[in-house]
């Protein structure tokens, strides 16, 4: 891959990428206009959890195109309500705000613990965030995401984020104070490269949460809509949080988001809050299409197995390369013993494969949930082969 390449005129650059254009994806491979296929392990980010042009998601957003796209943010439309309706069901909170991009559920989701702590906690209005987690790219998140320098990128800061150790529960308790209105925290921290805490982290955090008066938000839009095995990565530990946030695989490609939250925690009156595009009825269609696909027991079945099958060959692959592997379900990070990743994300390109460089000594795994056994022994012969060169 040639990250050099000069950027087409009037593409406003914010990363380097190839000057090439993708035309065509299905399932786990993707086409760029000269005809050559990829083996996706990036899916749109950990975007596209049914693979790319999934016919459940066509087939249900076709339909709903026909019916009506956008009534608006102030009428109800049939598949955003029984959106909803499901998200609660699954997760066991009460409501769900419908929003369009991770970052600006995780807005949602701050203002809503600070107007909680407006009812609840006078005077409190701090989130406690971790080091390394990544929240977003607005204003507010670029301060809330614990990436070194990122709070000071943009001044003056959005203050109110004080930083905690990931993993470590006697930090986040000795950082709250009479300010603190939350925890929020990804029960893996995705962007980091899959970094997996010690288990019983979310259980004891929920437990430091109550004891203390304060609300416990997980930022689930990576790990969400089964990516790391279960529906929501919290529930791995049975741990019900306050508020959670989604986006990313929820529209399996189409963008929306949801924060979810406890009745207790639902503290916006009217006005408060809203977008535009929230809960538009063909995006709602697309995770209504995703949720229903991922429930079916055949597709739960394929799905844990191509877990399964998945973590072995990238342990094995691991293994032969003095590399370790953390990670769950089709979320995974391998570290390196050398600073090479960006090297072999490029060289993998090269070869027709899509992986991620996290960091500079961790490559990161993010396929489609059904990726197929022939697809995983397909993507470790190329790696293999990369690695080895
Ligand atoms: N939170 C987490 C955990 C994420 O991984 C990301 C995106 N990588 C975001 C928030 C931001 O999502 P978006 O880019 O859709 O705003």
């Amino acid at each position: 891959m040639n990250t050099q390449a000069e950027t087409p005129d009037h593409w406003m650059r914010v990363n380097p990428r190839p000057n090439l254009r993708m035309v065509r994806g299905e399932g786990s491979y993707l086409w760029d206009a000269h005809g050559k296929r990829y083996l996706d392990f990036i899916q749109g980010w950990a975007v596209n959890c049914l693979g790319h042009s999934p016919e459940p998601v066509r087939a249900a957003i076709t339909r709903q195109l026909e019916a009506v796209m956008n009534v608006g943010p102030a009428l109800y439309n049939a598949p955003a309500l029984e959106l909803v309706t499901e998200l609660a069901r699954r997760s066991g909170l009460d409501r769900a705000f419908l929003g369009n991009s991770g970052a600006e559920a995780n807005e949602g989701a701050v203002k809503l613990a600070r107007k909680w702590g407006q009812r609840h906690r006078p005077g409190a209005y701090e989130v406690i965030t971790t080091l390394d987690s990544f929240h977003g790219r607005t204003l507010a998140m670029t301060c809330a995401t614990g990436k070194a320098g990122w709070e000071d990128a943009y001044p003056p800061r959005v203050e109110g984020f004080p930083k905690v150790s990931y993993g470590d529960v006697d930090a986040a308790a000795r950082a709250i104070s009479p300010r603190t209105v939350a925890l929020l925290v990804e029960p893996i921290q995705g962007e980091a490269g899959a970094v997996t805490p010690p288990r019983g982290y979310l259980t004891a955090l929920r437990k430091l949460c109550d004891d203390r008066g304060i609300l416990l938000m997980l930022d689930e839009v990576q790990t969400g809509v089964y990516r790391t095995g279960p529906a929501f990565a919290c529930q791995e530990e049975d741990v019900l949080p306050d508020v959670m946030t989604l986006g990313k695989g929820l529209g399996g490609g189409l963008p929306i988001s949801a924060v979810l939250a406890r009745e207790s925690a639902c503290s916006f009156q009217d006005g408060d809050h809203g977008s535009t595009f929230g809960g538009n009825a063909v995006c709602s269609a697309a995770a209504l299409a995703v949720l229903t696909e991922l429930a079916k027991p055949e597709v739960r079945e394929q799905r844990e197995a191509s877990a399964r099958y998945l973590a072995a060959a990238l342990q094995r692959l691991a293994e032969r390369h003095d590399a370790s592997l953390r990670g769950r379900g089709h979320l995974w990070g391998m570290v390196l013993p050398s600073d090479r990743a960006p090297e072999i994300r490029d060289r993998a390109f090269d070869a027709g494969l899509l992986v991620n460089a996290a960091r500079p000594n961790v490559l990161r795994f993010m396929p489609a949930l059904n990726v197929a056994h022939a697809q995983i022994d397909e993507m470790v012969d190329l790696l293999s082969r990369v690695m080895r060169d």
